[in-house]
């Protein structure tokens, strides 16, 4: 187990399995600045969340990036949640801009140069995927989140996740049938269908962690009021499931009689929901 700035780092078995076969295959030194490139790619997110008083736990790390336990307002401010996730592909960034004019001026040689870039290019590109739980999808779920809710945000890269998915193991497929197999490509989309898949079965509890967040959210600076028209029978969960991230909502709620949309704060709903199960209660029951 590897500490790094208190954060438990472990390696994934497909880094080991990468290990043993750059091990065989006499690429050991390939495999070394992955290792390290990853690392780094890593401390970017880890700085970044830190700066945002946000506690990364523990990292895992693949062969393509990490996958941290973060503690906190993880996806809840769409501002930090969007530069934490870029940060890390920044630093990929910075090292390709930092090897040019070492490059230049001969102190690296062309061929760890060209492996060294590429390398960096790759990671932070295929971070950049739209797809969960890369920085990508994080970026991509963050901005949807303002205007769709998170909940449906994070349905729709679920499901754009399922495609960037699939079409990487066709990529990795044909490569196979044309004779210059890249499994590189296949594992990772096969990485990426199980995490869709994961996701996908835990969307009423990541989003029952969203809101739950929303809930215990401090007021530190003025926060704009989003407000919402509903029928009254429609269910407290299906209303919370539009809340987004940054905003404060009031659901205006239409009745029969009276005519005239009655309020009901953010704070009534989520209480209802936490304190008394009340996912499933109708809008109704809110109204007094
Ligand atoms: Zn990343």
């Amino acid at each position: 187990m590897i500490r790094l700035f208190g954060v438990r780092v472990r390696l994934s078995p497909l880094f080991l399995i990468v290990i043993l076969f750059a091990y065989f295959g006499h690429v050991l030194d390939q495999v070394a600045i992955l290792f390290a490139v990853v690392i780094a790619h890593e401390i970017g997110h880890i700085f970044a969340a830190h700066r945002f008083g946000i506690k990364t736990e523990s990292i895992e790390l693949l062969p393509f990036g990490g996958v941290a336990v973060m503690r906190g307002r993880l996806g809840f401010d769409v501002r930090e949640e969007t530069l934490i996730a870029a940060a890390g592909p920044f630093v990929n960034l910075l090292f390709v801009i930092a090897t040019l004019p070492l490059r230049a001026s001969g102190v690296l040689s062309e061929a760890w140069t060209n492996s060294f870039v590429s390398i960096n290019l790759s990671i932070a590109l295929f971070n950049l995927l739209p797809a969960l739980p890369l920085d990508g999808g994080r970026i991509a779920r963050a901005g949807l989140a303002l205007t769709r809710g998170y909940h449906s945000a994070t349905k729709v890269v679920t499901r754009v996740s399922f495609l960037v998915a699939v079409v990487l193991m066709g990529i990795g497929g044909i490569s196979l049938v044309l004779g210059y197999a890249d499994l590189g490509i296949f594992a990772l989309g096969l990485f990426l269908l199980y995490s869709a898949f994961s996701l996908h079965r835990q969307s009423r509890y990541e989003t029952l962690r969203f809101l739950d967040a929303l809930r215990h959210q401090q007021m530190a600076t003025p926060r704009p009021i989003r407000s919402m028209l509903a029928q009254e029978d429609m269910k407290l969960g299906d209303v919370a499931s539009q809340f987004s991230p940054g905003a404060y909502h009031v659901i205006y709620v239409q009745s029969t009689y009276p005519k005239e949309p009655r309020p009901v704060t953010q704070d009534e709903i989520l209480d209802a929901i936490f304190e008394s199960s009340g996912w499933t209660l109708p809008l109704r029951a809110l109204l007094s």
